[in-house]
């Protein structure tokens, strides 16, 4: 069976199917009602038939006694019967006969031989033809006379001796069984069976036939008709039975219940069609409400707040109508709220990045131009540093106010947590966004107050233009990045995308995507720049310089790679790399008998390291290197950075025995405190002093002057980037300890550099 999915019509169905059960128990209840108290009645009839039979037959059988007791006291009769005058006797016996409507009179001899009948003298003075004779309760028997069955009484004539006897007889025949049904309203038959057999039978019912004997039920069907039965037996006198059957039809005691039943079939009918209506209007104004709370329930689920679930009815459907719009509009404001969350910053309540960049990318689209501005920060880590992440914060949201306060022209404001506020300025040209970024940067710059401070913020902005400087949003951000980060406090503060720029910076992302993998894929070697003793002119030591060959973008200057390192961290696998090649060669020149002492570069980071020390200790132990082979050089600018930090590690190198110097000395702007308070042994002159020292006398000032301070403070003096004769002469001539350049030799490998030797030792012993 097909499963009702409408609520409607499952309503419908159960309502009408309740009713419809109810009525046929009523159906049910009144036909059986009926139907018994039919049978009762026609049960009534039938008894009432079978005593107005007997009494029938009694009244016969009087009238008959009195017709023979009349007879038998007629003079005229007994004269008759006396002088044996039988036409006489024959005339009276039929005219009685007639009179009283007996079938059958007779005379009967004393001997019992039929001597004169109704119908005339009996010539054989036969016997009667009597089979079975029984007393009827009433007066009278019942006999069956030739197979037929009447009603018999007898008279004896005396005058005054016994002449004999007068016997009438009454048949049970049609006529006596249509005067039944008129009397009684029912079908009668007389059935006389000798035997099994039917010998005589009378009915008034064309179609009857008897039952059989044994049959005895009450109810019979003859001719299509439904009659009850009862059987009145008469006479029992083996063979011989002879019975009544009365049949009261049923069809008439039901008749009287068919107007009842019309009336409830038309009841039935008017209450389901009543029924089918009003169960209609109550599943309508059941499922209806529910259609459309479930209808508005799927416009909230496909995002469409606007529908309101508003049932004016006061039942449970309106207080679930109630409870889905209480819940659509909630869901409508977090809806709302996270898609504010997805599109604002959660600081300063302006738009983000999502934000931004979707309006770029529509406003790309719409052809529109514009300028793109970035107002960054030029401390920020130094700020968050110093005044802390909450009361940077504050400064932030104080200043975002002041931004959009001031920024009434701008299309949008945006904020980035880590970049700084973006400006979005449609149809402006370029000089019309320079003066409104200028005039942002102003409002950014206001005194703030800090927890211990106030503070002035600097602040730098960038600028892109579009279309003509990006044409997608991802990438006028990328470039925007890219301009505020060549903007420089004070003058340059605003700065305006530039795309060699853009190649730099590509060149330097690729770098530094392509910095970790340089160990692994071998691309690092290592060179050796002798350094001159000036006193003796002996190479008792190298500095040991990376070289990095990019697979695809060729050689890298140091000076381009090593910063980048430090800013991103791989600095610290350069430096493992270059320690390992400076011990390894080490070790080499150790077993070829060369003492020789190798300076190697470190970074700040590595200083930072807790690590770094015993990493060094640990190399110089696994491949037997004596501590006073190696040197490490850290630039003066790193060592400024941090000199407490860095102290530390210093002296546990310096325990080590390895000795260091500080490089590039002259660029860092140190103070003589800190030098004096580092366990430095060797100050290394920045090549700039170096480069053009015969040349310039500024330089030579410096130099002589940085020589007196180092040899003052007990420290060698090592002097880089000689590239000529004069400057060396110059150095020696002024108590330089080392030289280092060009001049003496270039960078070379180590194969190259053992050669070099040899071929210097050769013209030192071969020399004067
Ligand atoms: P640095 O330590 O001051 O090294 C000396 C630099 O001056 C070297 O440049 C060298 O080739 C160059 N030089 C030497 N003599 C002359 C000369 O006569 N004229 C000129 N114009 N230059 C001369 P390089 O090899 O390009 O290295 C640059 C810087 O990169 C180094 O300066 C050093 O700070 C850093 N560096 C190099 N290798 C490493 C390393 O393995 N680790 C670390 N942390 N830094 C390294
Ligand atoms: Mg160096
Ligand atoms: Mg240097």
């Amino acid at each position: 069976m097909p499963k009702i999915k409408r609520l409607r019509t499952r309503l419908m169905l159960v309502l009408i199917a309740l009713l419809a059960a109810v009525l046929i128990a009523v159906f049910a209840a009144v036909l059986n009602t009926t139907g018994n108290s039919a049978e009762r009645q026609a049960h009534q009839q039938l008894q009432v038939g079978a005593n107005v039979l007997e009494r029938l037959l009694a009244l016969r059988a009087r009238e008959l006694a009195n017709a023979a007791e009349i007879l038998v006291a007629d003079f005229g009769f007994r004269d008759a019967v006396a002088s044996g005058d039988m036409p006489t006797l024959a005339s009276a016996l039929r005219n009685q006969a007639a009179r009283i409507g007996a079938d059958q009179a007779l005379f009967l001899d004393t001997e019992g031989r039929v001597r004169v009948t109704s119908q005339g003298v009996v010539d054989g003075a036969d016997d009667l033809d009597l089979q079975a004779m029984q007393p009827l309760p009433q007066g009278g028997m019942l006999a069956v006379l030739g197979g037929q069955p009447y009603l018999l009484v007898e008279a004896l004539v005396h005058a005054p001796r016994l002449l004999g006897q007068v016997v009438l007889a009454f048949a049970l025949d049609a006529e006596l069984a249509a005067d039944m049904r008129t009397l009684t309203g029912l079908e009668v038959s007389f059935i006389t069976r000798q035997l099994d057999q039917v010998v005589d039978q009378v009915a008034t019912l064309d179609d009857f036939a008897p039952a059989s004997e044994a049959d005895s039920e009450a109810m019979r069907v003859l001719a299509g008709e439904h009659y009850l039965t009862t059987r009145l037996v008469l006479l029992t006198e083996p063979p011989w039975t002879v019975y009544t059957e009365l049949l009261s039809p049923l069809r008439e005691a039901l008749a009287i219940f068919d107007v009842l039943k019309r009336e409830l079939w038309l009841i039935a009918v008017l209450a389901l069609v009543i029924s089918f209506i009003a169960a209609a209007l109550l599943a309508g104004s059941l499922s209806r409400p529910v259609s459309e709370l479930a209808a508005v329930a799927r416009r909230i689920g496909s995002g469409d707040y606007r529908a309101q679930a508003s049932l004016q009815r006061s039942d449970e459907l309106g207080l679930l109508a109630q409870s889905i719009d209480q819940m659509r509009s909630g869901i409508a404001q977090r809806e709302q709220q996270i898609q504010h969350n997805a599109l604002h910053d959660p600081l300063t309540g302006l738009a983000n990045l999502t934000r931004l960049h979707g309006r770029l990318d529509e406003s790309l689209q719409a052809r529109q131009q514009g300028v793109l501005v970035l107002l960054a920060l030029a401390e920020l880590d130094a700020i968050i540093r110093v005044h802390g992440q909450t009361a940077f914060e504050q400064a932030i949201i104080d200043l975002a106010n002041n931004l959009q306060q001031g920024e009434a022209r701008s299309e949008l404001i945006a904020y980035q947590p880590g970049e700084g506020f973006f400006l979005l300025l449609e149809q402006e040209s370029l000089a019309q966004a320079a003066v409104h970024a200028d005039r942002a940067l102003d409002l950014l710059s206001i005194e703030l107050r800090m927890p211990d401070s106030k503070q002035r913020l600097t602040w730098l902005a960038g600028l892109v233009l579009w279309p003509q400087q990006g044409n997608s949003g991802d990438e006028l951000l990328r470039r925007v990045r890219m301009a505020v980060s060549s903007a420089r406090p004070g003058a340059e503060r605003l700065a305006v995308y530039q795309s060699e720029r853009d190649q730099a910076y590509q060149r330097r992302m690729q770098l530094i995507r392509d910095l970790p993998h340089a160990v692994r894929l071998d691309e690092l070697t290592a060179v050796f720049q002798p350094k001159l003793c000036l006193t003796s002119g002996k190479v008792l030591a190298v500095e040991a310089l990376m070289r990095w060959r990019h697979g695809r973008l060729g050689p890298i200057a140091p000076d381009e790679f090593i910063g980048l390192a430090e800013e991103t961290g791989s600095i610290g696998l350069l430096t493992a790399w270059m320690l390992d090649a400076v011990m390894a060669q080490l070790q080499c020149w150790q077993a070829e008998g060369r003492d020789i002492e190798v300076a190697m570069n470190v970074s700040t980071r590595d200083l930072e390291n807790a690590d770094f020390p015993g990493r060094v200790r640990d190399a110089l132990e696994s491949y037997r290197v004596a501590p006073h082979c190696l040197s490490l050089e850290v630039t003066e600018s790193a060592l400024m950075r941090d000199p407490e930090g860095s102290i530390v590690n210093l002296r546990r190198l310096r325990e080590l025995g390895v000795s260091l110097a500080v490089d590039d000395y002259g660029t860092g702007y140190s103070s003589l405190a800190t030098l004096k308070s580092l366990p430095v042994q060797i100050l290394k002159i920045d090549k700039s002093f170096v480069l053009n020292l015969a040349q310039s006398a500024d330089d030579a000032v410096i130099v002589r002057s940085t020589i007196e301070l180092a040899h003052n403070m007990k420290l060698q003096v090592v002097a880089e980037g000689i590239e000529d004769v004069a400057s060396l002469n110059w150095l020696r001539e002024h108590g330089c300890d080392i030289g280092q350049g060009y001049f003496i030799s270039r960078p070379l490998p180590a194969t190259e550099l053992t050669e070099w030797l040899q071929a210097r030792e050769a013209i030192v012993t071969q020399g004067p």
